[in-house]
């Protein structure tokens, strides 16, 4: 059974009304493209400038900041491996990404999190195994912790949507 705090939205994650959100952010915290580009379009130049202070961030790992222009108060950015085939402990560091983020939100106090389905874009990890490792370890950060009492899961698209909701046990909305 899945936590009921877990849910899923297609949509535009910069949309959300939400605490804190996740950035599918690359090593460098400078800025990329995809949900990184619109992230930071919509933030602002001033969350860059908190970016460059935080001097990067590994792969695997996250960091926080404030969001700037953006209705949330914190985004979390987390770091996920590219895809090269499933022999680089891609599986173990896209997780460490998913409880890094939760944990970082809870000792914020921030009671409403929206994760991207973060290495699915440019770093092409297959997006039902990104899902399924998505909830799992988000599920189990979440177990030790009242706060966050609202997750979601924030597709793009129609197709990774469906995963998430054939995953979770939801229907079609
Ligand atoms: P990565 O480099 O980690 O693969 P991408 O940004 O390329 O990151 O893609 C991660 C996921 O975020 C993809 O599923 C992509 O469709 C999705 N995405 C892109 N833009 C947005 C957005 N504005 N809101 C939510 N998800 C987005």
């Amino acid at each position: 059974m899945f936590d009921p705090r877990l849910s899923v939205v297609e949509g535009d994650i910069t949309r959300l009304a939400v605490d804190a959100i996740v950035n599918a952010a690359n090593e460098s915290l400078l800025g990329g493209g995809g949900v990184d580009g619109a992230i930071h379009a919509a933030a602002g130049p001033d969350l860059l400038e908190e970016c460059r202070a935080l001097g990067g961030c590994p792969t695997g790992e996250a960091r926080i900041t404030s969001g700037h222009r953006l209705s949330v108060k914190f985004v979390i950015h987390a770091v996920g491996p590219v895809w090269q085939g499933g022999t680089k402990n891609e599986d173990a560091l896209l997780a460490s990404c998913y409880v890094q983020s939760v944990k970082l939100a809870a000792q914020a106090g921030a009671a409403s999190l929206a994760f991207p389905a973060i290495s699915t874009g440019i770093y092409r990890f297959p997006p039902d195994r990104a899902a399924k490792i998505a909830i799992e370890a988000t599920q189990a950060a979440l177990a030790d912790l009242p706060l966050p009492d609202r997750v979601i899961f924030c597709c793009f698209d129609h197709a990774t949507a469906a995963i998430y909701r054939q995953l979770l046990g939801v229907d079609e909305s």
